[in-house]
């Protein structure tokens, strides 16, 4: 080993991976560090978690680690996966191996171990997810990974087509490497990426959910939108009708899908990169509930009535079915129903958004009215040239946003100066649901800005 980029592997490796290498070695046994730590780390991003393969048996594995004094955990020895921890950092630990046949196209019926690195590197996805590299020996690159990931291309290893016909799952995590480093597709890799797309029917919806969730946190959700619809639309079916879908209105110049694209790149662009997950996931399902509400007036132009609501309920199915976690797909849910509610940069309009927000998505009002705000605004810029002049007045209703929480918006019944006791005492009521009636109103009257949230005010209102 030689060249200056092994060099600085070895210098970047971190050292609790060395000492599992080390102690694997010292007993006998062969070890490299493969997968997506080589990777990343070629590319100058040393911080992926380390994946250590070796050709000692998880037992063995397990017996010479701990003899070492590092502590082993036994975590998935049906494929001979062991994790050590070093330092508390975890490194998984796996014997060589293989996948036998895929006659469900899902799971591979048996893993066979072996004792040859290159037959486990030949099992892997991608080229650039297939190298192996060893402090000493340097890089192991039998598909030349290190050539594609310069050139930034994802490539199969192997027939492309049987490998997505093993595990079509593939498919679509060739999409999410594309996204995350910012790769084209290898022509065959992309023949067989569309011949084999409809195969992800048959895989496990949360393993779908787990790579798509993967695409949407790369940002670069409209490159797959724009590239790999037909990958996109057999994850996700539902995306189907959004392409070449036109929606024969002034205010739109595109159709759904592209609208889509833009506001998933819009998304992005207006939070440096940093969407949040529930906001991705509403930039990507926000309209997908127009083709279905379409309508068309006398005028021949093209209506979507209802396809807020719609979409809400159709957002909230497909991240239950996908296995999202629940805090994301509630607020991804209530940013889809909200996105077209009307606002004007005032305090009282502000108040009504956190208000709608609080009911949509309990307790998450103040963080998602931004997420709404972005949401709104790469909704304005993607729809015809004309309504860009709302995204400006966009820049208004956040600076609104941010004067009213900072001045202590009221939007939730708890936000009340005063409280049910008080209302209990003044208006000489019994405990029940009409000291909440009461509140309500005194939250409407004081959101639309026509009582001060000051309790000696309030206190006066309930007496009057
Ligand atoms: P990430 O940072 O996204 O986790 P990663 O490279 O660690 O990137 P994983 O999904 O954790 O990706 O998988 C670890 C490695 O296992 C991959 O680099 C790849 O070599 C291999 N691998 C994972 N899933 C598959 C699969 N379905 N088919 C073939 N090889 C796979
Ligand atoms: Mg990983």
């Amino acid at each position: 080993m030689s060249r200056d980029i092994e060099m600085r592997l070895a210098r970047e490796l971190p050292a609790y991976a060395l000492r599992v290498v080390g102690a694997l070695e010292a007993a006998g046994h062969e070890a490299w560090v493969v997968g997506g730590w080589v990777r990343d780390a070629l590319l100058g991003r040393p911080g992926h978690d380390v994946d250590v393969t070796t050709s000692a048996p998880w037992q063995q594995t397990a017996r010479v680690l701990r003899a070492a004094g590092i502590e082993v955990h036994e975590t998935g020895t049906a494929h001979g996966t062991v994790t050590a921890v070093v330092d508390g950092s975890p490194v998984e630990t796996t014997t060589y191996r293989v996948e036998g046949a895929y006659t469900d196209r899902r799971h591979p019926d048996e893993v066979r171990f072996v004792t040859d690195v290159r037959e486990d590197l030949a099992r892997r996805d991608f080229t650039v997810n297939a190298m192996a590299f060893h402090p000493k020996r340097g890089l192991l690159d039998p598909f030349d990974g290190e050539k594609d990931l310069a050139a930034r291309v994802i490539r199969a290893v192997g027939e492309p087509r049987r490998r997505f016909e093993e595990d079509a799952l593939r498919v679509l995590r060739a999409v999410r490497f594309a996204c995350r480093l910012d790769a084209r597709i290898d022509s065959a890799t992309q023949d067989a990426l569309v011949s084999c797309a409809p195969e992800l029917a048959q895989i496990a919806h949360e393993r779908i959910g787990q790579e798509l969730d993967g695409i949407l946190a790369t940002g670069r959700a409209a490159w797959a939108l724009r590239h790999e619809f037909a990958v996109m639309a057999a994850a996700v079916p539902e995306l189907a009708p959004m392409a070449g879908f036109d929606q024969k209105s002034p205010y739109h110049a595109h159709d759904v899908l592209e609208h889509t694209a833009r506001v998933c790149a819009g998304v992005e662009e207006f939070t440096g990169g940093g969407a949040s997950q529930a906001l991705r996931w509403a930039a990507l399902l926000h309209d997908v509930a127009k083709p279905e509400c379409w309508s068309e007036d006398v005028s021949g132009r093209g209506h979507f009535f209802g396809h807020p609501e719609a979409g809400a309920r159709t957002a909230r199915r497909v991240m239950a079915r996908l296995a999202i976690p629940g805090d994301v797909s509630r607020a991804a849910a209530a940013l889809v129903l909200l996105h077209d509610f009307e606002i004007r940069a005032t305090a009282p309009s502000m108040r009504r958004m956190l208000s709608e927000l609080e009911r949509a998505c309990p307790g998450q009002a103040r963080r998602l009215s931004f997420d709404l705000l972005d949401l709104k605004r790469s909704d304005a810029v993607a729809k015809a040239p004309q309504c860009t002049g709302y995204a400006v007045e966009l820049d208004q209703m956040t600076r609104a946003l941010r004067a009213e929480l900072a001045a202590g918006a009221v939007w939730r019944v708890g936000d009340l100066a005063v409280g049910g006791a008080d209302v209990i005492r003044e208006r000489g009521i019994e405990p029940g649901p009409g000291v909440g009636m009461v509140l309500a109103q005194l939250l409407a009257t004081v959101m639309d800005g026509q009582l001060p949230n000051d309790r000696e005010a309030q206190l006066e209102w309930l007496r009057w």
